[in-house]
């Protein structure tokens, strides 16, 4: 479960946005960058900011959350995110929106929201699933990989 990690290495590891962009980065990227757009896989571009990406094909600029379950969230939430997200996959029968809402320190209409993505995208998680992180982007139904015909022949998907 959780892959070992307490509440507070967890959150003692992804305590900045910076740090949660990053995870994000790793696992919706780890077969290489592409564009959520367009889906190109052709060079993207880093903003100094550290948050923006532009697309080198279609011009558009995007952040890594874009189409996930973070949806237009403000970066500066996602470590509100992560730590909810453990909370609630960490008790078999989640948590309240109040008791979150005082929990990681967001209203209760807030709370909510992101409970009802949670329980969306982590529905039916596996309980032994360690890397349940990783699924935060994987598990997400909206368009998530480079074009077929971008990728390389070994990578391409029988029959599309
Ligand atoms: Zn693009």
């Amino acid at each position: 479960m959780k892959g070992q990690m307490s509440l507070l290495e967890f959150t003692q590891k992804f305590a900045t946005p910076e740090a949660c962009l990053k995870h994000l980065e790793k696992i919706r990227w780890k077969n290489g960058e592409f564009c959520p757009h367009c889906g190109s896989m052709d060079k993207i571009y880093h903003c100094n900011d550290g948050i923006r990406h532009v697309c080198s094909d279609c011009g558009k600029d995007f952040r890594i959350i874009y189409g996930t379950m973070f949806g237009d969230s403000m970066i500066k939430m996602l470590p509100k995110w992560f730590a909810a997200i453990w909370i609630d996959t960490y008790q078999s029968k989640g948590i309240s929106s109040i008791q979150l809402a005082k929990t990681i320190g967001v209203t209760q209409k807030t709370a909510w929201f992101m409970l009802q993505r949670i329980r969306n995208a982590f529905g039916n998680r596996d309980d032994d699933d360690d890397d349940f992180l990783g699924r935060i982007v994987e598990i997400n139904k909206t368009y998530l990989g480079g074009k077929e015909k971008n990728k390389h022949a070994s990578k391409r998907t029988k029959g599309t």
